[in-house]
């Protein structure tokens, strides 16, 4: 999906770029609301992720001002407040959806797609890595045409490697992406998993999970 982060943190805005592009979506980023108001309005995107609170323009007036022009793009709020009020002001400016501060990467994706659900969302397409097939449609991993049974995390886990092929994926990315952001996760489960993860995915002599020292992992055609 093409999507628009409007988002003045740079951190959450850096988190939030990165874990999207790694679940294979475009994502395009504005620090303020002015700016992502302009680039809401002259490009097309599938869904916009809109902080509240943002220096030039708020949040809730980004929503109405693009219903306004009858720009009917989803729009998934991004608030750090909670109160009922709040989410009524903001549903009512346009918003299809609200997410509270601090949220989980898997809440975040799983918002994404049911507020995505009005637009045409691609169909999932079975990834693979030398003889590891993974379709996600079906949540099911296969090696050599045998099925994997994966917990849920190492399901996460091997997505996340498979749908980026020879690309090294550091610990903390993994926790990001895997356990959620700010999470209280050690390093050191992300070893426990991936040693579980490999014991199940490279039972065979060619191995197609790596180590990179000192950073993290990466899994590759042999
Ligand atoms: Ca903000």
């Amino acid at each position: 999906m093409q999507i628009l982060v409007v988002e003045d943190e740079p951190r959450m805005s850096e988190l939030l770029e990165r874990t999207l592009s790694e679940e294979g979506h475009q994502v395009v980023v504005a620090g303020d609301g002015c700016q992502g108001f302009d680039i809401a309005r002259s490009s097309a995107f599938d869904v916009i992720l809109l902080d509240v609170t943002l220096p030039g323009m708020d949040g809730m007036t980004v929503a109405r001002k693009l219903r306004e022009l009858r720009n009917q793009t989803p729009v998934l709020m991004l608030t750090a407040r909670d109160t009922a009020s709040d989410i009524v002001t903001g549903l009512d400016s346009g918003a299809d959806d609200y997410l509270t501060k601090p949220f989980s990467i898997d809440v975040l994706l799983a918002r994404l797609r049911a507020v995505s659900r009005r637009g045409s969302i691609p169909q999932p397409m079975c990834l693979q890595v030398a003889d590891v097939v993974l379709d996600p449609a079906r949540h099911r991993v296969t090696r050599g045409g045998e099925a994997l049974s994966l917990t849920p995390r190492e399901y996460k886990l091997l997505e996340l490697f498979m749908r980026n092929p020879g690309r090294a994926i550091s610990r903390d990315t993994i926790l990001e992406s895997v356990w959620g952001f700010g999470t209280e996760v050690s390093e050191n489960t992300v070893e426990v998993f991936m040693r579980h993860l490999r014991l199940k995915v490279d039972t065979g002599e060619i191995k197609l999970i790596h180590t990179v020292r000192g950073f993290g992992y990466m899994m590759r055609e042999p």
